[in-house]
């Protein structure tokens, strides 16, 4: 009877207000206290086969490090949770955890339309951990290998996938670079989530903790334009991993996109995120802010553009009204639950099942309005969402100052274009052997959203840690 009602507990993260924290930039989400992670792992059933360990794309053992929580035992939940994923402070925040893990979970129940909301929340727990462990300065094993500094290996891109590898490298005694075409590391982490969903210094410390065990970074360094991938073997490199994301926005097409004040999401939340513009004039770059913003999409590229740009308009003395226009219902939203969630607390509007059909201007080449079409939704497309269908003659326009478009991302392909040898697919991403993650060209290994496009963090890094060990056997092979 005791245990029943412990299970129905669910501990609620601690968070920001939501009218205090839309006047800045700080986390929102404030974690577990160790009293509610206790109580939150103890929840955990303990099943005899844990499925919640294979929704975890990288196979944590989850069971084991909950158990280790319910003890009192966080540097042992820290390693387990270590053994499988580098960054749990990061997944931890990030992770869509409702369509992984907490979806596998027993507690989940089936059909409801929150239907993880009574799932242990296993991606706070694994926050808490990592929490702890950096807080606590704990070092994962190095395990380093007879490979030594023999060998030097390049990782293009310092995104999770490149991060991910290079520290699986790195601990292995491997001499590892990463270069990054952008002036800071961390890829969409640093460019793309806002620092009140991932504050810096997290995303730092991960950073300087590769560092410190030897990893050298080089910004500022286009991989195909500064050097080709010819010229990084001929330097000596005996492997080379490619984790160069999916950096090109994809636009809507419609007639009226071109006018000022409309921004694909990429480069919104790059002036906002990687270059401060929410701190303008203090830092050089500045982002124009509407009356009326509307943002164009239903993932989470959307809903971050969105809170952004609210907040940018509290801080700028503007009324907050920013409206995600979705061509699909909130049930077929592909972002994290949690950041729709957040997103209307702090009073994000959303308008479902429209399709944009236009934009239109007025005489200096500014946006001004938005026509688009009312949409019901048809049967299932490829993806097993249900299709929008517009409804003819069901116009509507919407006043429309800033717009943000955040329909999708592809990859770049200033790498692949200069190396033809290197096997792309009609979206030009890399083609890789799914065992290996080995590409067309022996030696380069990819991972992450350049291989079958936009994914998620925790993927990304799953298949550089599938990466790594490919090319640690690769490197075996040469000695
Ligand atoms: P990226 O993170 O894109 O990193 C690639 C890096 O490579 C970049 O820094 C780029 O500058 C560099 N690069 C590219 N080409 C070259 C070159 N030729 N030479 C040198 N450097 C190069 N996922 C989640 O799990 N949870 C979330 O909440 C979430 N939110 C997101 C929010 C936004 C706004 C976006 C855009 C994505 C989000 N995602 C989220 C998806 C997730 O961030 C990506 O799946 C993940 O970052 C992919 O990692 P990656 O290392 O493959 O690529």
């Amino acid at each position: 009877m005791e245990n029943k009602n412990i299970q129905n507990e669910v501990q609620r993260a601690g968070e920001v207000e939501a009218a205090q924290r839309i006047c800045g930039f700080d986390e929102v989400v404030l974690g577990y206290t160790e009293k509610q992670a206790i109580k939150e792992a103890a929840r955990c059933l303990q099943c005899k086969n844990p499925a919640c360990i294979s929704g975890c794309p990288v196979g944590i053992d989850i069971k084991k490090f909950l158990y280790q929580i319910t003890q009192k035992d966080y540097s042992g939940a820290y390693f387990t949770v270590r053994e499988k994923n580098n960054f749990p402070s990061i997944c931890g925040r990030v992770c869509p955890a409702e369509y992984q893990c907490r979806n596998a979970c027993v507690l989940t129940k089936k059909g409801s339309f929150y239907a993880s909301a009574n799932a242990i929340n296993i991606h706070f727990l694994e926050r808490f951990v990592g929490d702890y462990g950096a807080k606590n300065n704990l070092q994962a094993d190095k395990g380093a290998t007879a490979l030594g500094a023999k060998h030097k290996v390049a990782v293009v891109g310092s995104g999770p996938a490149g991060i991910c590898c290079a520290g699986e490298l790195a601990r292995k005694g491997i001499k590892v670079t990463v270069f990054e075409s952008l002036h800071k590391t961390g890829g969409v982490l640093r460019y793309g989530i806002p620092p009140f969903r991932l504050p810096r210094d997290v995303l730092d410390f991960e950073i300087d903790d590769l560092k410190k065990i030897g990893v050298d970074f080089i910004p500022n360094f286009i991989v195909g334009n500064a050097k080709t991938l010819d010229e990084l073997f001929a330097e000596g490199y005996s492997a080379i991993f490619l984790g160069l994301g999916a950096g090109i926005p994809s636009f809507l097409g419609i007639p009226g996109e071109n006018f000022c004040n409309i921004y694909s999401a990429n480069e919104f939340l790059t002036r906002v995120n990687l270059m401060s513009a929410y701190k303008f004039p203090e830092y050089q770059t500045p982002v124009n802010i509407g009356k009326h913003v509307l943002v164009v999409g239903g993932g989470n590229t959307a809903m971050d553009a969105a809170r952004c740009a609210l907040r940018l308009q509290k801080i700028s003395g503007i009324t907050p009204n920013t409206t995600v226009i979705y061509r699909r219902t909130e049930v077929e939203m592909p972002a994290r639950r949690l950041e729709i969630e957040h997103a209307r607390e702090e009073g994000i509007q959303f308008k479902f099942l429209v399709q944009p059909q236009e934009f239109k201007g007025d005489d200096k080449g500014f946006v001004t309005t938005m026509r688009a079409l009312e949409c019901c939704l048809g049967e299932p497309d490829a993806s097993g969402r249900r299709r929008p269908v517009a409804i003819e003659g069901s116009d509507f326009q919407m006043d429309c100052d800033l717009a943000i478009i955040a329909v999708g991302l592809k990859a770049n392909e200033i790498l692949t274009k200069v190396t033809p040898q290197l096997k792309t697919d009609k979206y030009g991403d890399v083609v890789v052997n799914q065992e290996t993650m080995e590409t067309s060209i022996k030696g380069v290994f990819a991972g992450g959203d350049i291989v079958g496009g936009e994914g998620t963090v925790i993927e990304a890094m799953g298949m550089a840690k599938k990466a790594s060990q490919a090319i640690i056997e690769h490197l075996l092979k040469q000695e």
